[in-house]
């Protein structure tokens, strides 16, 4: 199982991050940490882009982010059209920009930048997993 399993739309099939897919169907969030030079990524990345080193270890990201800034996007590009409206975010974890959707629980004027968010894993109907952010 690859890429082809995650979202709604699938743009690739292989990645070498293929891993972050599988975690997801478990449930868990999670990225990639060099352990040579120690930098966080999101999206994971299994050769890190300060030091080129292919020495990455998989760590959750669990906890509380923050909201860091979003949009909604009223016109899905192709592919999403029947999903719009829905907002993409961007929140903190820490010091580390993770990028998703935000739950369609969330819109209009409850939305705060700041607003506290955690990253949850879904099921989508059709089998594949994708995830989101949740107020906490
Ligand atoms: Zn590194």
């Amino acid at each position: 199982m690859g890429f082809d399993n995650f979202g709604t739309v699938s743009f690739t099939t292989e990645a070498k991050a293929v891993d972050f897919i599988t975690y997801l169907e478990q449930g868990k969030f999670m990225t990639t940490r060099c352990r040579a030079c120690g930098t966080l990524q999101f999206p994971p990345k299994m050769d890190c882009p300060h030091c080129l080193s292919s020495d990455v270890e998989w760590v959750e990201i669990k906890g509380t982010g923050q909201l860091a800034t979003y949009t909604v996007v009223n016109y899905g590009p192709s592919g999403f059209e029947s999903e719009a409206p829905y907002t993409l975010a961007v929140a903190d974890f820490d010091g580390l920009r993770v990028f998703g959707r935000l739950s369609r629980d969330v819109s209009g004027a409850d939305i705060k930048v700041g607003m506290a968010l955690k990253v949850v894993s879904l099921k989508l109907p059709d089998g594949k997993v994708s995830y989101e952010f949740q107020p906490v």
